[in-house]
């Protein structure tokens, strides 16, 4: 076994939500060289693959994961400024690629800075804020795919929508980098400003405890958003063992202690049911559980 794979690793302290049981095997490459290898490796000895970017949008299952996870927190680190475009590795921390577009006079990016993911995982989603999300900044990214092939798509291909994109579809695809547009120069107090203030306006909503995954649900279409839903419904406060919808954002369940990943699912599984049978409306889970998601 190469030195660098761990055995039995806890992956909760890896997650924002601090829930989870262990990694078969855990790694953490340090550059696309390590992930290939890595990758290779799983594809020989036959074993399933994760990806965890900052663990900020997963709900990791009680028993752990199987196989090797990647945890590309600390990999793909590169931020390459040439002129207008912005080139960023899959691991850099969306805050950062916010204060860096920031420094270098720039806007557009004010939106990532509370946002405590990763770029790779943001681009798979979408991620967004205050009405904004990376599709408007996005040029293009490039894809490993399980067989170590390296695909680039224009951002135009990847049909990014609400908290949507191709990639979703493809789990098994690790997206290795990406491309942004430096489009609109301001200056750098300006958009530091415009940062403090949207950062200030989410400690405002969001709740104290970080020990969450941010919102749970999606937005329905055209309705409510899911956290005025669970609010109508009458669940803030509502638990499942440690697990607890915030008090002060519906849509935020909260790890109030040692909650399982079977408590999250069971209050999840009432939250849907209970709209569901109140309002009609289905409720489309953000959060991606693993392994189940993979399966
Ligand atoms: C307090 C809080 C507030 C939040 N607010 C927002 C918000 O305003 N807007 C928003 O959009 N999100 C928000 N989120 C959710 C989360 O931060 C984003 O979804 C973020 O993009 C997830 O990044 P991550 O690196 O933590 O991904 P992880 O949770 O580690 O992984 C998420 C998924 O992406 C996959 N993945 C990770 N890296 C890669 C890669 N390189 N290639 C392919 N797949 C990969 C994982 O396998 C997993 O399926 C919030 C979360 C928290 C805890």
């Amino acid at each position: 076994m190469p030195k660098a794979i761990l055995e039995n690793q806890p992956l909760a302290p890896l997650t924002t939500w601090k829930i989870g049981g262990p990694a078969r095997f855990l790694a953490a490459p340090r550059d696309l060289e390590d992930v290939y290898g890595l990758m290779r490796l799983a594809y020989d000895r036959g074993w399933p693959l994760f990806f965890l970017g900052r663990g900020s949008n997963i709900l990791i299952a009680d028993q752990g994961l199987p196989g090797l996870t990647l945890h590309l927190a600390k990999a793909l680190q590169k931020m390459e400024r040439q002129g207008q475009t912005l080139r960023v590795g899959a691991g850099v921390a969306l805050p950062r690629l916010a204060r860096a577009a920031a420094a270098w006079g720039f806007a557009g990016f004010e939106f990532l800075a509370g946002i405590p993911g990763t770029v790779g995982a943001g681009v798979r989603l979408n991620a967004g804020a205050d009405g904004q999300n990376l599709a408007g900044v996005l040029k293009r990214v490039l894809v490993a795919t399980p067989q170590l092939q390296l695909v680039e798509f224009q951002a135009g291909e990847l049909d990014l929508g609400y908290r949507s994109s191709l990639l979703l579809h493809f789990p098994h695809w690790l997206v290795v980098e990406a491309e942004f547009a430096l489009a609109t120069p301001a200056p750098p107090a300006v958009i530091a400003e415009k940062m403090r203030q949207l950062l200030a306006a989410r400690k405002a909503r969001f709740p104290a405890n970080p020990r969450s995954c941010g919102s749970v649900f999606k937005n329905p279409p055209g309705g409510p958003p899911a956290g005025a839903l669970i609010d109508q419904a009458g669940l803030k406060g509502r638990r499942a063992g440690a697990a607890q919808v915030s008090k002060k954002h519906a849509n935020f369940i909260l790890n109030q202690g040692q909650a399982t990943a079977g408590q999250v699912k069971a209050l999840m599984a009432e939250i849907q049911e209970t709209i569901w049978r109140t309002r009609g409306v289905m409720l489309e889970r953000e959060v991606v559980f693993l392994p189940d998601d993979l399966a």
